[in-house]
C-alpha cells in the first residue's frame, strides 16, 4: 500500500509482514519521525520502497 507522510509528503511503498510475534506497532517515517501506521495483531509494516523523498520547499 502506499503511504504519504503527513508532515513531511515523503511516500512510502508499504509491505505487510505476517509474524507470530508482536513487534513495533507501529512505523516512522524516515526522514522526519512522524508516525505513518500504527497496527495491531500478528503482522506488521515494513517500508519496502522510498516512492517520494520529502518537500523541501520550506
Ligand atoms: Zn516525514
Amino acid at each position: 500500500m502506499k503511504r504519504i507522510c503527513p508532515k513531511c509528503g515523503a511516500g512510502y511503498e508499504l509491505t505487510e509482514v505476517k509474524t507470530t510475534v508482536r513487534d513495533k506497532d507501529s512505523l516512522e517515517c524516515n526522514f522526519c519521525n512522524e508516525t505513518l501506521i500504527k497496527w495491531n495483531g500478528a503482522s506488521f509494516w515494513v517500508i519496502k520502497e522510498v516512492i517520494k523523498k520529502p518537500d523541501k520547499s520550506k
